[in-house]
């Protein structure tokens, strides 16, 4: 579970996230959409600390972020797989030694091991056949699958995905949505910020609507979709529909 508490965050008198409140249960898909520059990509990456936040509080299990030691916030962020727009692979790397690097030097998992863990992740995502690629050899979509991978050989207790398919075309977009998909049923908490309004309405439990740093609706896709109590996000959907 992740609990906000009145976080508040601000860039000298910009405030960039002001007195979020927010509780998400273990196992819950909760998509988060807004308008560009309302802060979706701070609200999840202060939740592994990739961001600090000023005032209130962030727990995770019940257990304050606020006050952690380099060291405990190793662990948060262990067990908290963030996947970002970009992919963020490793180029220099296979897309096997991209999955295995942290499972050997973070959880001390042993060579065989470790690349038999990358390579049964590396079908699941459907890319049975790419181990040896590097991340130049592979579509974007193909890429963004890995980075997927790679987080998942973690196994994180939540994900965080920050609009994983916006550097994608068409066609890849759905092969990534589809590997998300399969993600929502294994029981991972996952928090997406996207504008894949389908996969929203399909997928999510709630949908977050966050406007200049505020959450100003918090809904199930059906009540979002069919009629959102907050003019502003009324006139976000009738631009994006
Ligand atoms: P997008 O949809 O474009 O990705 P977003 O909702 O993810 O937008 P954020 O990236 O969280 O928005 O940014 C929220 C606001 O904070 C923006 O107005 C941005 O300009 C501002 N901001 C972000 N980082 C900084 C920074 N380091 N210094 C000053 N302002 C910042
Ligand atoms: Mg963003």
């Amino acid at each position: 579970a992740i609990e906000f508490r009145h976080v508040s965050k601000s860039y000298g008198d910009f405030s960039v996230l002001q007195d979020l409140n927010l509780q998400i249960a273990a196992g819950e898909v909760v998509v988060i959409c807004g308008p560009s520059g309302s802060g979706k990509s701070t609200l999840i990456r202060t939740i592994n600390r990739l961001e600090n936040y000023e005032y209130g509080d962030i727990l995770i299990a019940g257990q304050t972020t606020r006050t952690l030691r380099q060291r405990q916030l190793q662990v948060l962020r262990a067990g908290i797989g963030f996947v970002f727009q970009q992919f963020n692979l490793y180029a220099h790397l296979s897309a096997r030694d991209n999955i295995t690097l942290a499972l050997r030097q973070v959880l001390g998992v042993n060579r065989d091991d470790a690349r038999q863990r990358a390579d049964a992740l590396l079908a699941k995502v459907g890319l049975p056949d790419k181990a040896d690629h590097f991340p130049a050899q592979l579509s974007g979509g193909q890429q963004q699958r890995v980075a997927i991978a790679r987080t998942l050989a973690m196994q994180p207790s939540i994900l965080l995905f920050d609009e994983p398919t916006s550097a994608l075309d068409p066609e890849m977009i759905a092969e990534v949505l589809a590997v998300m998909r399969q993600l929502t049923h294994t029981g991972i908490t996952m928090l997406v910020v996207t504008h894949e309004m389908g996969f929203a309405r399909e997928l999510a439990d709630r949908i977050v609507f966050m406007d200049q740093g505020q959450i100003l609706e918090v809904a199930t896709p059906e009540q979002f979709f069919t009629q959102p109590a907050h003019p502003r996000a009324q006139r976000f959907l009738q631009q994006i529909l």
